[in-house]
This record gives C-alpha cells, sequence and structure tokens, in this order.
C-alpha cells in the first residue's frame, strides 16, 4: 500500500485515506512531479489501520454489472455548451430539480481544478466541461457524506479513481446516492496546468479570465482562452497546445494511471460518460459532429435515473464492442510513454517554457491549418451545408452497409499501426 511502500504507481491521489482518518494524520502534499499524495503523520497516527483497509487501489471492489447496457446519446439543447453530448447536465440538472446536490469539477478563481458541491443551476455551469487536469476532492467527500445522511438526493460525478475513493470512504451504500465515472485517459496535475497557463499568459502578453479544453462548436479538443485584456483565442487544436499535446501522449499523466485498476468493467459509477468516438461507423444517423456522449448503464440505480431523464434525450442502443474500438480507455489504462521519465526531467531542468518549444511542439501543422478553415468557413455560416452534405453521405453508406468498410479504411489511413 502507497502509504507503507511509497511506489508512486499505487497511489491514484484519490483521497479516500485522507478523508476518512478522523485524527487528521494524514495531509495530501504535492510530490516532485506535482501530484498529491498522501502523507502520514507519525505524531497523530493511532495506527487503527483503517486508511490502509479502505484504499480502493489496494483492494478495489467491481460491485456493478459486467454486462453494462450502452447508448450513444445526446441532449440537443445542453451539448451545446457541453464536452460531448451533454449528458452530464441532463442529469445534473434532473437532480437539482429534485432539490439534489451536484458535486464535479470546477475551476476556481486561479484556474486551479477543485472538486464542488452545488445546489442551484447557476453554480452547475461551473462544473460544465472536461478539465484534463486531476481535481483537488478537498473536503467534497465529507460535505456529500453529511448531503446523504440528511436525506438529500446527491449526485457525485468524477473520475473512476474518485468515484471508487468516495465508495470506499463512505463504508456503505446510500439509496439517495448516484455516481457517474468518466472515461478516463489519466491525469495532469494543477502545478503542470499553471505553469501552462503562466506561459500562455507571457505569450500573448495579458492574464488568463477563461479557459476552456474543448470546443463546443465543433466536437474537437481545443483550447479556448479569454485574456483579461480582451482577447479571445481559439487557435490551438488537440495536438498544438503543448499542454494537450502532453496529455495526449501521456507524458504528464500520473504514474499511477498506466496501471489504472478502474478503465475496466464493470465500471465504478452507476453511470459511465464519456465521448462516443468512432460513433458514425456504429451509429451514423446520430453522428451530426456536434457531440454525442457514450452512456454505460451500470447498475440498478443507473437504470433508474436513465429511466427518468431519457425522455429529455436522443439516443440509440449500442454495444460494449462498438464504443470500445475508438475509446480503448473504456477497458484499459493508457500506456506509459517511454520518455515519461526523461519529459518529467527536463521538466524540472529547463522549465515548462523550453519543453514546451522543443518535446510538446507538435511536428503536424496540417490538422490544425484544416481546423483553422472548418472554423473559419462556419464562422461565415458556409460550413453547415457541408456538414449536412456529410449526414447524408454517412445515412447513404448506412443504408448501403458500406460505412463499415468506409471507416475501417478511414482508421487505416489515419493509424496505419492499428
Ligand atoms: C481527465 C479526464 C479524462 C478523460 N478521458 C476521456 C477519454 O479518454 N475518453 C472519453 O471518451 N472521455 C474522456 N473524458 C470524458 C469526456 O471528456 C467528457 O467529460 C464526458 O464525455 C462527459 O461529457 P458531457 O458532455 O456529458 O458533460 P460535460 O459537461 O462536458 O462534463 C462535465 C463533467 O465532467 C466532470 N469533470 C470535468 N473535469 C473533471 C476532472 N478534472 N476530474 C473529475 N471530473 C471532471 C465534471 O465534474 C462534470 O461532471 C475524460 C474526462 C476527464 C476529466
Ligand atoms: S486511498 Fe487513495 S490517496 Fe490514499 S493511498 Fe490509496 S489510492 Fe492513494
Ligand atoms: S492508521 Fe488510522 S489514525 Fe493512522 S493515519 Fe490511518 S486512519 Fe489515521
Ligand atoms: S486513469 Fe485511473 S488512476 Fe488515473 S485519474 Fe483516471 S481513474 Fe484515476
Amino acid at each position: 500500500m502507497y502509504l507503507v511502500t511509497l511506489n508512486a504507481y499505487e497511489c491514484s491521489g484519490c483521497a479516500a485515506c485522507y478523508s476518512i482518518c478522523s485524527h487528521k494524520a494524514i495531509t495530501m502534499e504535492e510530490n516532485e512531479e506535482g501530484f498529491l499524495v498522501p502523507i502520514r503523520h507519525a505524531d497523530k497516527c493511532v495506527n487503527c489501520g483503517l486508511c490502509e483497509k479502505i484504499c480502493p487501489v489496494e483492494h478495489p471492489v467491481y460491485q456493478n454489472t459486467s454486462e453494462p447496457q450502452v447508448y450513444a446519446a445526446y441532449d440537443r439543447q445542453e451539448r451545446k455548451r457541453s464536452s460531448s453530448g451533454g449528458l452530464f447536465y441532463t442529469i445534473a440538472k434532473y437532480v437539482i430539480e429534485q432539490n439534489g446536490v451536484v458535486f464535479g469539477a470546477a475551476y476556481d478563481k486561479n484556474l486551479q481544478v477543485h472538486h464542488i458541491g452545488v445546489e442551484n443551476l447557476q453554480d452547475l455551469e461551473k462544473l460544465r466541461g472536461s478539465k484534463y487536469v486531476q481535481s483537488f476532492i478537498d473536503e467534497t467527500f465529507h460535505e456529500a457524506k453529511a448531503f446523504l445522511k440528511a436525506g438529500r438526493l446527491v449526485y457525485f460525478s468524477g473520475t473512476p479513481c474518485q468515484i471508487a475513493g468516495l465508495k470506499a470512504y463512505l463504508l456503505r451504500d446510500y439509496e439517495n446516492l448516484i455516481t457517474t465515472d468518466l472515461v478516463c485517459h489519466g491525469v495532469p496535475n494543477n502545478r503542470f496546468f499553471n505553469s501552462h497557463l503562466c506561459y500562455l499568459s507571457n505569450k500573448y502578453g495579458s492574464s488568463i479570465e477563461t479557459y476552456s479544453f474543448r470546443d463546443t462548436h465543433y466536437w474537437v479538443t481545443r483550447e479556448n482562452i479569454k485574456l483579461e485584456n480582451g482577447k479571445e483565442i481559439s487557435q490551438y487544436d488537440g495536438n498544438q497546445s503543448p499542454y494537450l499535446y502532453a496529455f495526449g501522449q501521456g507524458y504528464a499523466t500520473r504514474y499511477s494511471c498506466f496501471t489504472c485498476k478502474f478503465a475496466h468493467i464493470p465500471r465504478q459509477g452507476d453511470i459511465t460518460l464519456a465521448d462516443y468516438w468512432g460513433v458514425g461507423r456504429f451509429h451514423p444517423e446520430m453522428d451530426d459532429r456536434f457531440g454525442v456522449s457514450l452512456v454505460l448503464i451500470n447498475s440498478a440505480k443507473g437504470q433508474e435515473i436513465w429511466n427518468k431523464i431519457n425522455s429529455r434525450i436522443v439516443y440509440k442502443a449500442s454495444s460494449l464492442k462498438a464504443c470500445t474500438t475508438y475509446n480503448p480507455n473504456i477497458v484499459r489504462p493508457t500506456k506509459e510513454p517511454e520518455a515519461r521519465k526523461e519529459f518529467f526531467l527536463k521538466l524540472s531542468q529547463w522549465g515548462y517554457d523550453k519543453v514546451a518549444s522543443t518535446i510538446l511542439s507538435c511536428p503536424s501543422n496540417m490538422r490544425h491549418k484544416n481546423i483553422e478553415r472548418i472554423m473559419y468557413l462556419r464562422s461565415k455560416g458556409l460550413f453547415q451545408p457541408l456538414d449536412l452534405l456529410k449526414l447524408w453521405v454517412k445515412k447513404l453508406l448506412s443504408v448501403t452497409h458500406l460505412h463499415s468498410a468506409f471507416y475501417k479504411l478511414y482508421s487505416q489511413i489515419r493509424n496505419p499501426q492499428k
């Protein structure tokens, strides 16, 4: 166990041990790479062993079904401001309508990512959108437990290890708790993200007011930055931002993510949410490129909430085989890149700016230019007809059963190693 071995592969930073210690003998502190890890303080510890007993990495629990129902889904209205199909918001809105409380990840005033609880639709906006940074759990496990004990409906959303951590901390099931785990590629940390914000701030000569990892107009991972001097920057695609490049390649990912015990079916949440990458191959009629969520229903509670909200959304039944084809992190962890150790060494020696202009400088300029062109056409209102044409072609391919062969060919061209 991490508290004994201090082996970096063993601790996901879920904060269950920190939260459960009533003697306040554990603090969460940054390690040399900037990830939060628990530190046990001998002067306060009474050696009760509870923290070790509940650690979900040491003792993973897989309570949910190994045959989840799978759906491709979107909320036509809510996805406009969400990452994929907006399903998180649809569920969260329902919970708030029932006088419930929703927990998820939000930016603080310095754009660091923390879990918070919200009780109204205005604050729920803070939880929208993926933040590709490990969020600080802070005291949210305690807060969620207090609401559960008071009989309020609680919806807790997070990475699979955070959901496993919450359940381990609670020690028992609560009828009024609903959980969602995200499919998780792995996490960089707040320190690394902050270095990126400083880099952007120096580059553009202004502090950053807001930052978003996803483009809500077009279903892609892409930086959108609003500067305090009023300028807006939206030029990096998923490969061209040094941060997103490091995230995608796994260079800045937490060690434990490469051996993640929760990139696994059965999943940890009552419902699992993700992007339905490759939906066009399996359900072309759902793919209009504005964002489609992948939804896995993992438990009876998940089914209950799904029955309550599915009249608000567009959905189509799918299969595990289909959805794992382009989203491997549903069933297995990201592979550790060979250069990861070297990357963190160089980061500490050179600093972020030099690493950004060398190791993290993406060779491909092509994709960036293409996306710029698409965004330009879209801003002039010219891309919509092209989108519709694409949709029409996809439907035609689907009717003639050619879409499968077409997508296979397309994947081989894009990723010849597969
Ligand atoms: C670190 C990370 C890695 C991911 N990796 C993948 C992947 O490999 N494949 C894939 O298909 N999808 C991945 N996702 C999920 C995906 O990006 C969307 O969050 C998901 O599809 C839900 O989208 P939505 O439109 O329903 O809701 P949105 O409104 O976009 O999602 C918001 C929800 O995500 C939660 N959230 C956001 N940031 C964090 C965070 N840092 N930690 C914990 N919870 C957070 C919020 O609390 C909220 O519940 C990842 C998300 C995160 C945060
Ligand atoms: S409970 Fe969570 S934070 Fe504590 S040692 Fe285990 S994985 Fe790490
Ligand atoms: S052994 Fe008990 S007292 Fe000591 S850190 Fe763990 S939970 Fe706290
Ligand atoms: S990959 Fe696994 S260990 Fe890493 S943050 Fe995601 S759920 Fe946690």
